[in-house]
C-alpha cells in the first residue's frame, strides 16, 4: 500500500518518542513526508501512539487536507505542512515538549553549542510565540528555521527539529534536549561557555550532511 510504510516509520519513531520520554502522553507530533507523494503522515489529535495501528494514521496534503484515515490529523499539522511547503530537503518532523528544550523555550534563549555530538543540531534559535496550533504559529516557525536550520524551539511552548530524515528528526530531538539539559545546568553552576564558533559551523556542516547522527 501506498502510505503503509511511512505510517509505520511515523508510528515508530512516535512510540519511540514516548518510551524515551521526549513525548508524555500525546503533547507532542510526528511526522513524515511519503516519498515521491504530495502527501505527509502525521501522527492523530489526543490518541495515544501505543495504542494505534499504522494504518490509523492521517495522511495529508501538503495544505493539510486529510487524503486518507479515520481519525482527526495532529492539531500542529498546519506547522507541518508548512516546514514541507517551504523546505523541500525536509523528510521528517518531531515536535515535543521535552523538559529542558521547553525551559530555554520559556526564556527565549538559544540554546548553544555546548559539546558534540549532542550540539549537532545548535545553536537552536527561538521562534516568537504564537497559539498553539494556530497558522501564525507555522508562519513564526518556518521563519525561524530559515533554510538551514534543523531545529528551534518555540516561545514558552517546545522544540522541533525538521530533518532530511525523520531518523535524523528524531535523533535532532533527543540532541536538542540533552544539549539544552546541559547548557542548563552549566548556567546553574554559574557561567555557560558554549562550543567555539568554528567548532560550531564544522559540527553544523557535518549534520547538514548527515554525518552527525
Ligand atoms: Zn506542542
Amino acid at each position: 500500500m501506498l502510505y503503509q510504510e511511512t505510517r509505520e516509520e511515523v508510528l515508530k519513531y512516535a512510540v519511540k518518542c514516548l518510551e524515551n520520554g521526549l513525548i508524555h502522553g500525546t503533547a507532542g507530533n510526528v511526522s513524515a513526508r511519503v516519498p515521491g507523494e504530495e502527501a505527509v503522515v502525521i501522527t492523530p489529535s489526543g490518541i495515544p501512539y501505543d495504542t494505534l495501528n499504522p494504518e490509523d494514521l492521517p495522511v495529508v496534503s501538503l495544505h493539510a487536507e486529510i487524503i486518507d484515515g479515520n481519525l482527526k490529523p495532529s492539531s500542529e499539522t498546519p506547522m507541518h505542512t508548512a516546514i514541507y511547503r517551504a523546505r523541500p530537503n525536509v523528510n521528517g518532523v518531531v515536535h515535543t515538549h521535552s523538559m529542558f528544550a521547553t525551559v530555554f523555550s520559556i526564556l527565549e534563549k538559544e540554546i548553544p553549542a555546548m559539546m558534540p555530538p549532542s550540539s549537532a543540531f545548535a545553536p537552536v534559535p527561538c521562534a516568537p510565540f504564537q497559539i498553539p496550533g494556530s497558522e501564525e504559529l507555522a508562519e513564526s516557525v518556518v521563519k525561524t528555521l530559515g533554510t538551514d536550520h534543523l531545529a528551534c524551539t518555540m516561545q514558552g511552548h517546545g522544540q522541533i527539529t525538521a530533518c532530511p530524515t525523520l531518523k535524523m528528526a528524531y535523533r535532532g530531538a533527543e540532541c536538542v534536549e540533552e544539549d539544552a539539559e546541559i547548557a542548563y545546568w552549566t548556567l546553574m553552576a554559574g557561567r555557560m561557555v558554549g562550543l567555539p564558533a568554528d567548532a560550531v559551523a564544522e559540527l553544523r556542516r557535518r549534520a547538514l550532511k548527515g554525518q552527525a547522527v
